[in-house]
């Protein structure tokens, strides 16, 4: 049974939120990840549980983003799992840049030329601050992960 969202969420950029919420991508655990995080915010109860696996060539081949708590990191976690194949961590960081300038609304002309797809519809986020927590908390393992891939040690 679908849960009824916890957000009124409409129009082209809603439905998409709704898609990913209800349809979540990248559930399956990845074996013996390169990196992984975890983050909670008890806030709403948002978990984030992110496994990465680098190819030989140092791009992200394999992917899991499995999230539970409100509509907004499920389907944020989703989105975002999406957008990671395929990249290096040079340009994981730069997405995680660009994502956070559009969350702020001062994305400079050069970023909102060159769209995120699905997480563009995140936007809409802004319009209820105090959720912006819950799409930038699967941002926030996916540095930490980065990090400690960079630094096991500390
Ligand atoms: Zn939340």
């Amino acid at each position: 049974m679908p849960q009824v969202p916890d957000l009124p969420l409409d129009g082209l950029y809603g439905e998409k939120i709704m898609d990913h919420y209800r349809n979540p991508r990248n559930r399956e655990q990845v074996p013996d990840p390169s990196l992984e995080a975890e983050e909670f915010n008890p806030f709403c109860g948002d978990r984030i549980i992110l496994q990465l696996r680098l190819d030989g060539q140092g791009k992200v081949s394999l992917v899991s983003a499995v999230s539970e708590g409100c509509s907004i990191i499920q389907a944020t976690a989703s989105m975002m799992g999406e957008a990671l194949r395929g990249k290096t961590l040079p340009e994981l960081e730069d997405l995680s840049r660009r994502f956070h300038s559009m969350m702020r609304d001062n994305r400079s002309a050069d970023e909102a030329a060159e769209p995120m797809g699905d997480l563009e519809a995140l936007q809409v986020v802004r319009r209820y601050p105090v959720r912006i927590k819950c799409a930038l908390l699967p941002w926030v393992a996916l540095e930490e992960g980065i990090k400690r891939f960079r630094s096991p040690t500390s």
